[in-house]
């Protein structure tokens, strides 16, 4: 068995390589050529920590494994951890034996940013020059840092529930070199592109805060109850997700499909524009949404893709297993 420690990962684990890894994945899943089992998520009982299960097989990539881990609130303060604590463990698809175990955290934030842009790739007008953030917490920064690869933007604007988190996403914007603006939510209607990322229970996107034409990556709504659009947005774009069963029951879809805005067949996965199977955006007027909900098949896919590099570079731990 190989084993890939936590701190290798972000030295190892590059941007290309997780969005070659998701969109390849989103490619398998589409095509019915890769599937996720059922996720288990449980309130343990102490720690008031949240602990469950992400796993999936891959037939096309040969990826076979699960993402265990989940949320420990009070880490941080009383034991100086991070309070997201994941590891992914992938087995030989042949044989069922384990293959490798490798560290979840960082490759979490990596193989998220992933998606939101593999969406703008696919989806995104291709002239898009304004990027709209709408959260300044730990996976905002990967996002913007992934996004701003894939049009050449010319402006960064952000808004946050909790301005003073604002300089988070500001510093990569400075770091990208494009000049970065906080402004009120309305104005959102000047962003070609808008990434949300909250962990909000109560929409703060509002149908007339999105202009014709903008492409919408929501990548903060990942369990029930949570909400970060207004339901009517959804009805006003084409939707697209990684997975159209968690779409509907955990991420931004279950509110308009509860309230009977948008029905199950009106949410695309995102893998059949990749295989052209789904024409994707068709005008420029046009709004697309991407509902990203998180997958266990992108950790398999991107942890799969760190130990090959860590492979190559001499840094698996092998250990007779
Ligand atoms: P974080 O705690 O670092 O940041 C939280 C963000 O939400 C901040 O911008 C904060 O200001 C904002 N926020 C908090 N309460 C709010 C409210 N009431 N109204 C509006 N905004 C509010 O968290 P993070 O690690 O950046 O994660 C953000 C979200 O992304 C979480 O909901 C998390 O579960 C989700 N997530 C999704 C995926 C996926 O694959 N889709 C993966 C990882 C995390």
């Amino acid at each position: 068995m190989l084993i890939v420690p936590e701190r290798e990962i972000a030295d190892l684990l590059t941007r290309a390589a997780s969005f070659d890894a998701v969109e390849r994945v989103f490619a398998a899943m589409a095509a019915g050529e890769a599937y996720n089992f059922p996720v288990i998520r449980e309130a343990i009982g102490h720690e008031d920590a949240l602990y469950g299960f992400k796993g999936g097989f891959d037939g096309k990539g040969m990826t076979l494994g699960l993402k265990a881990g989940g949320y420990w609130p009070h880490n941080l303060e009383k034991r100086g951890l991070i309070n997201h604590q994941s590891t992914v463990f992938l087995f030989d698809p042949d044989t069922g034996k384990v293959a490798a175990m490798v560290g979840g955290n960082y490759l979490t934030a990596l193989r998220t940013a992933a998606a939101s842009s593999v969406s703008i790739k696919h989806l995104a007008r291709k002239d898009a020059k304004v990027m709209g953030m709408i959260g300044a917490g730990h996976q905002a920064t990967f996002q913007l840092r992934a996004a701003l690869e894939q049009r050449d933007f010319d402006k960064v604007i952000g808004w946050n529930y909790h301005p003073e988190m604002l300089p988070n996403i500001a510093k990569v914007a400075a770091e990208a070199g494009v000049p970065f603006e906080a402004v009120e939510l309305e104005r959102m209607t000047e962003a070609d592109v808008i990434i949300s990322i909250t962990s909000t229970f109560a929409p703060t996107v509002m149908a007339d805060h999105i202009s014709p034409g903008t492409h919408i990556a929501c990548m903060g709504t990942d369990t029930k109850g949570k909400q970060e659009v207004e339901a009517a947005l959804l009805a006003r774009a084409t939707v697209f997700t990684d997975e159209v069963a968690q779409s509907i029951s955990i991420g931004e879809a279950q509110h308009a499909v509860a309230q009977g805005l948008i029905k199950e067949s009106d949410v695309h996965q995102i893998g059949e524009v990749i295989n052209a199977t789904h024409a994707g955006r068709t005008s420029d007027d046009e709004i697309t949404l991407f509902d990203g909900t998180g997958v266990g098949l992108q950790d398999l896919a991107v942890a799969a893709s760190v130990v090959e590099l860590a492979v190559a570079q001499g840094i698996a731990i092998e250990v007779d297993f």
